[in-house]
């Protein structure tokens, strides 16, 4: 089908030859190349978007640049101005941003419209209302002397997400580098740029001006190789695999480029004797099948007090059954394809190695049949592992996947919880006060949600440790990060004794 005709089939009124977001223009690669982003829910083609290089990054990076300093200095409340009004448009243009959303992920339409759209929206719109809260202090030092810091923007800053999420977690890093007064050159998935090409739209007619933020679509090694190597770019905030955040940690050494990390994760979820059994059923199933299980804070190690692990089970294993695969654009769908044939293939090929290593399949491990079998769905999948040291249990799959293991008491749970390299988000299950708040104090964890699970919010930092990586988004954390402090000392009256005496 030509080009035009599927973008018409989708409800889309943007054209669907993309170009780069240079200077606030749109352009062509200075190489001509296009990259073809695909439709995984049956694989067609929706756009060829052309695919940045080098020489692109470069001419970006000169626009930034050129653009920082007047951004830097206008008044933090009109840089807010602009975010604002970007938050506005956002809603405004709610629905085509959802379907676009949809088209290039696989997430389903009634996910885009009431998650991803909104937190984008209102992401944009607590950083616009950050602009001028972030401040420097006042520091009490020797007599004679006024001490106060600076709040100063890094500069130019290079930012990569992943294809998860990309319309939330490119504003997740846009929202707060702009309001803290830096430039900016983003690189979104090479699988997923349509809809922060539409977000570049936006930023024009909310009054960015040309050069503050630039968007490139490319590849990682050519792309966004060239924005983790430049020498003139301050800092990298980069989402995605832990092995690519050790390259982006390795070229950063050549400038000594601030870097900032939001890497994989291997999230325990908790469910104790003591809890409320139909909330954390349906809370374990949101943790690990929302976004078809594409998220780093997913709950994908489930486990069980060995009391209730087998009535936990027999509601979970049908719940999981029974959630509706299917094209991501119809609203009754509640789970869509994964966003890539690659990535469902690597959760296929998951589903093996827990085989071999002794997995009982719970539910799914398959892929669908029938309609859905072009596309590239995975259907929902519980396996009931032999071992915490298991590799389904330790390496993240990123998929519609859940591991579950029983535990006997607290301490077994602790030591399991915390059996793995990484450390972003693990859940809890218990109507026991003390163990919840001793086990968000001992999990080895940058969040921990109590009775929930994947809780996020602009004011609340996110982020992890270990191989999950380091530094967080969101809240006043995030300010701290796009800037850096500069102490200032004043002689107001002091009276120096002179060291050298003449
Ligand atoms: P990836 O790390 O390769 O890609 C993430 C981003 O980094 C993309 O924009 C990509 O183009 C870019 N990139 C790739 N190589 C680069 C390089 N050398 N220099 C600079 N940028 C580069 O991840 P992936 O291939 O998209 O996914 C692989 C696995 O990573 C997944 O299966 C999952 O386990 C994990 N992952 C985690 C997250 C997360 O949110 N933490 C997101 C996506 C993927």
């Amino acid at each position: 089908m030509d080009l035009s005709e599927i973008a018409k089939a989708a409800g889309l009124r943007t054209p669907v030859r993309h170009q780069l977001f240079i200077n606030g223009e749109f352009v062509d690669a200075a190489s001509g190349e296009t990259l073809p982003t695909l439709n995984p829910h049956d694989n067609s083609l929706i756009a060829e978007v052309a695919m940045a290089g080098a020489a692109d990054v470069e001419k970006a990076v000169q626009a930034a640049e050129a653009a920082l300093p007047k951004w830097q200095r206008m008044a933090a409340m009109d840089r807010g101005r602009i975010l604002l009004k970007l938050a506005d448009l956002v809603e405004e243009n709610a629905e085509e941003l959802a379907r676009l959303e949809s088209l290039d992920t696989g997430h389903p339409i009634r996910d885009s419209r009431i998650l991803d759209v909104p937190r984008t929206a209102v992401t944009y719109r607590y950083f616009g209302g950050m602009a001028d809260k972030f401040q420097g202090e006042q520091i009490p030092v020797e007599a004679g002397f006024l001490n106060y810091t600076l709040r100063e923007p890094v500069g130019v800053v290079g930012q990569i997400v992943p294809w998860n999420f990309p319309l939330m977690f490119t504003s997740w890093k846009m929202a707060p580098a702009l309001a803290a007064g830096n430039c900016v050159v983003m690189k979104p998935a090479e699988i997923t740029p349509l809809s922060s090409l539409k977000i570049a739209e936006l930023m024009a007619q909310a009054g960015m001006p040309p050069g503050v933020v630039n968007i490139l679509p490319g590849l990682g090694q050519i792309a966004g190789q060239a924005i983790a190597d430049h020498e003139r770019i301050a800092k990298i905030a980069f989402t995605g695999s832990t092995a690519t955040g050790r390259r982006i940690v390795q070229a950063s050494a050549g400038n000594l480029k601030k870097v900032q990390l939001e890497l994989g994760g291997k999230g325990a979820n908790i469910v104790f004797e003591d809890a409320n059994l139909v909330a954390a059923v349906n809370g374990a199933a949101w943790a690990i099948f929302h976004n078809q299980g594409q998220a780093c804070i997913a709950g994908s190690r489930l486990m069980l007090h060995e009391k209730i692990a087998d009535a936990f089970l027999e509601k979970f294993i049908p719940l999981a059954n029974s959630i509706r695969l299917g094209n991501p654009l119809d609203p009754n769908t509640e789970m869509g394809p994964l966003t890539s044939a690659q990535q469902r293939d690597r959760v296929l090929g998951y589903v093996q190695v827990a085989k071999d290593q002794g997995g009982e399949i719970l539910a799914g491990g398959q892929a669908p049949g029938g309609e859905l079998a072009k596309g590239c769905y995975v259907q929902p999948t519980i396996v009931r592992v032999k071992s915490a040291q298991d590799r389904v249990a330790q390496e993240e799959v990123f998929g519609p996947f859940v591991t579950v293991l029983t535990f006997k008491d607290d301490a077994e749970a602790l030591q399991i919880a915390n059996s793995t390299d990484y450390g972003l988000g693990s859940g809890l299950w218990t109507s026991n006060l003390q163990r919840a708040h001793r086990f968000a104090r001992d999990l080895k964890a940058g969040m921990v949600w109590i009775n929930s699970y994947k809780r996020v919010n602009p004011g609340s930092p996110f982020g992890g440790t270990g191989l999950s990586g380091y530094g967080r988004e969101m809240g006043f954390d995030a300010m701290r990060e796009y800037t850096q402090v500069k102490s200032v000392w004043v002689n107001v009256d002091a009276q120096i004794t002179p060291h050298y005496a003449r």
